[in-house]
């Protein structure tokens, strides 16, 4: 039997793909549909559905996919194991592809750390554009992700539909008709919590890690984080993390609703049984959502080390972050504010020329160059580290090359930590080395 699933749209979801084809169609035995594209009884159709390789030969003539293709095209399996050691990465993807079904244990991906979010959801502003272009509007893989409230394109907050992640294959087809009539939007969810910037950070990052992350590429990081705490006084002399300080701190960035609705904030758990497996190796692997939101609350810090001075900066930062008016601030860079309206902001005025006091932006420009420079260097795969790449992420000025002779520090800087052609290959050598022996 030849299957004419229509062709998927860009970031679509897979199943529910399926279930549009179901409702369609008004498939009378949905389980026995279900059985024969998938050659299996599969309960898990969102995250990492199974009997790809069935799917892959009954859509061949419309599709032309591999069972891997749609793996990683059409699921969100990518993200799930983006944090998972390269043995379990291997069987996921062999359960979800071969031809015969085999088991993984969902605990060695981290699940059980965090909540699976039960209800799909979608953006209300991505469905109105796929109307206006003619599609039929779709669910995005990047929207299901854990930790993702608000569109990654569009930044506002998402809506849950009524269709149940953990039932989509028994029920799913019966609502799907009218799926995005309605809904409540995840703002109810975060009532006083983070601000809209910083769920829309998180997104961001889910959604590159879906799209461009290799399998295992955040596997153990613990030293990388270790160095990053340190910097910003978080670890003892004796190589230890201050834990309490750590966990009170994500706690207060993130705030309790939005950690409560991803499960990571309940009574009986508390931020550090998600932060310890990130820092330390042991029997739980730490989920891809907690590399993430560690990953966000160091780049805001690192940024924000600068401005207070280092000491114990963290109570200072919270403050900040709690205010929800980051325009003044060199953290402002963080959240899409051109380097030009934060000169701006510090009273250095790109026009002004005459009053510019260029020590103080020595200074302040070093710290983002540092801050775009450690990213750079945290790029999997690896990039080089060129004054371009740095420029890039920094957001400096268009002007920065022609001030640089007046800013001392950061030519200093850029001079000391671009990376040779030979420097680079070496550490991509190390880098292929060290992940082939994992
Ligand atoms: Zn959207």
């Amino acid at each position: 039997m030849a299957l004419a699933l229509r062709l998927p749209f860009d970031d679509e979801v897979l199943s529910t793909l399926i279930i549009e084809y179901v409702a369609e169609e008004q498939v009378a035995d949905r389980r026995a549909f279900l059985r024969s594209i998938l050659g299996c009884q599969t309960s898990s159709l969102v995250s990492m559905p199974r009997g790809l390789k069935r799917l892959s030969e009954e859509t061949r003539d419309y599709w032309n996919l591999t069972a891997e293709e749609i793996a990683r095209q059409l699921t969100c399996m990518p993200y799930h194991v983006a944090s998972s050691p390269c043995s379990v990465a291997e069987d996921v993807l062999t359960s979800m592809t071969g031809a015969r079904t085999k088991n993984f244990n969902r605990a060695e991906l981290g699940f059980g750390l965090y909540s699976d979010k039960t209800f799909l959801r979608y953006c209300r502003q991505c469905i109105a554009e796929d109307r206006v272009e003619g599609r039929r509007p779709y669910f995005r893989r990047t929207q299901q992700l854990p930790g993702v409230a608000v569109c990654p394109k569009h930044g506002n907050y998402l809506t849950c539909s009524g269709l149940r992640a953990s039932t989509l294959h028994i029920g799913g087809a019966k609502e799907y008709l009218d799926v995005f009539a309605d809904g409540d939007d995840l703002q109810g969810e975060n009532p006083n919590g983070i601000g809209i910037q910083v769920l829309s950070e998180v997104a961001k990052r889910s959604a590159q890690t879906l799209i461009h992350a290799e399998p295992s590429a955040y596997f153990d990081l613990s030293k990388h984080y270790k160095a990053r705490l340190d910097e910003i006084g978080l670890m003892h002399g004796n190589g230890n993390c201050r834990l309490d300080e750590l966990s009170s701190a994500m706690v207060s960035y993130f705030g309790r609703p939005y950690l409560s609705w991803l499960g990571l904030h309940t009574p009986g758990r508390e931020a550090r049984d998600w932060i310890i497996p990130l820092l330390c190796q042991g029997p739980t692997i730490a989920p891809t959502i907690s590399h993430i939101l560690l990953q966000q609350f160091l780049s805001w810090n690192s940024i924000s080390v600068s401005r207070f001075g280092g000491g114990n900066v963290l109570s200072q930062g919270v403050r900040v972050s709690h205010s929800g008016h980051l325009r003044n601030s060199p953290e402002a860079a963080r959240d899409g504010v051109s380097m030009r309206e934060v000169t701006m902001d510090l009273g250095t005025s790109l026009r002004t020329r005459p009053s510019i006091d260029w020590s103080h932006r020595d200074e302040v420009y070093l710290e983002f160059l540092k801050h775009a420079a450690n990213n750079v260097r945290l790029e999997i795969p690896p990039r080089r580290v060129s004054v371009h790449r740095i420029l890039v992420l920094s957001k400096v000025s268009p002007g920065f090359h022609r001030q640089l002779k007046k800013l001392p520090q950061c030519r200093e800087f850029l001079a000391a930590i671009v990376e040779s052609g030979e420097q680079f290959r070496r550490r991509l050598y190390m880098y292929k080395t060290r992940k082939s022996s994992q």
